[in-house]
């Protein structure tokens, strides 16, 4: 097989995104939040399927900010200065997104941080007295998680964070992997690849998704050395992957999401 079938029958790594952090001008204010590493970086590897949920609910550029109110566990949204009331129109646009989104297959998925519509961790939610704690989680990822409870997920700013990002990484391509055993044919076996010396060698200038990925952790490469020398680590993981790690990467335990996950 030529690099060039190999890398057609290669399976693509397709991560939703909060759309402003591509550089779309939909914030409300008319502006973007661009992130560098996810677009002119990650973006290399990965297919983007961006999610704009004010916008796609059919909120203008611009439009009044958003912020979440009431009960952190089940917060209204509300516009900040005329107080209207978007909780059930979100809601319900959530739920027919995150249907759709069921049908494309997503990997994982890097949302807007603080945004109360699409942020993950420590989003301000208000109080009746106009007071904010940090304690909430945006209208949009709420959904994502009960439709998709194992999809990695991650916000924008903490993939800056060399051990959370890599930890994403991980989830991301444990979930990928997870994924396309079920829709092939599910064996205990297929959690497990075989040992790398008795796989065929990928041939020249052929890269495997999770190396090209790995490639992305400059966290683990030595100083003076590029390409495989910074690269054993997932690379060896992943030739002896055992099935309870592959769950662990997806089931968190009593915590939850892996927020706090660090090494
Ligand atoms: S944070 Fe979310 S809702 Fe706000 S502009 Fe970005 S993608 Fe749209």
């Amino acid at each position: 097989m030529s690099n060039e079938e190999r890398q057609q029958n290669e399976p693509v790594i397709r991560l939703g995104i909060s759309t402003c952090l591509l550089g779309e001008r939909v914030r409300y204010d008319g502006a973007h939040k661009l992130d560098r590493f996810l677009v002119q970086t990650l973006g290399r590897y990965v297919e983007w399927v961006p999610v704009c949920p004010e916008v796609e609910m059919g909120l203008p550029v611009p439009r009044e900010s958003m912020r979440l109110e009431g009960d952190p566990a089940d917060p209204r949204l509300v516009a900040s200065r005329s107080s209207t009331d978007h909780t059930e129109a979100m809601k319900a646009w959530a739920q027919c997104r995150v249907d759709e989104l069921a049908g494309v297959g997503l990997h994982g998925f890097v949302l807007k941080k603080d945004s109360p519509s699409s942020g993950l961790f420590r989003v301000k939610v208000y109080n009746e007295h106009g007071m904010a704690e940090r304690n909430g989680m945006g209208m949009f990822p709420r959904a994502l998680k009960e439709r998709f409870p194992l999809l990695p997920m991650e916000e924008e700013g903490r993939l800056n964070d060399m051990p959370l990002r890599e930890n994403f990484i991980e989830r991301v391509f444990a979930y990928q992997r997870w994924t396309q055993m079920l829709d092939e044919e599910p064996t205990p076996g297929g959690l497990v690849p075989a040992p790398r010396h008795v796989r065929p060698h990928p041939g020249p200038g052929a890269q495997e998704p999770h190396v090209i990925l790995a490639g992305l952790l400059p966290v683990h490469r030595p100083a003076q050395g590029d390409g495989a020398q910074g690269l054993p680590r997932v690379r060896h993981r992943r030739g002896r992957v055992p099935p309870e790690q592959v769950l662990r990467a997806h089931n968190p335990g009593p915590g939850g999401h892996q927020e706090g996950a660090r090494r």
